[in-house]
């Protein structure tokens, strides 16, 4: 697998995923979706 590396759009802090999912919106951590009015947090980050 791939990891692309992307922007949380709530705190601005780089983070990796899946390339896979990285057109879709990510936040770096559950904390960041909850406030960015989050969808459903069950994809976050990168699972090692
Ligand atoms: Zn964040």
């Amino acid at each position: 697998m791939r990891l692309i590396e992307k922007i949380c759009p709530v705190c601005g802090n780089t983070f990796e995923v899946d390339e896979k999912l990285a057109d879709r919106k990510l936040y770096c951590t559950l904390k960041c979706c909850l406030q960015a009015g989050g969808e459903r947090p069950e994809k976050v980050g990168v699972q090692a």
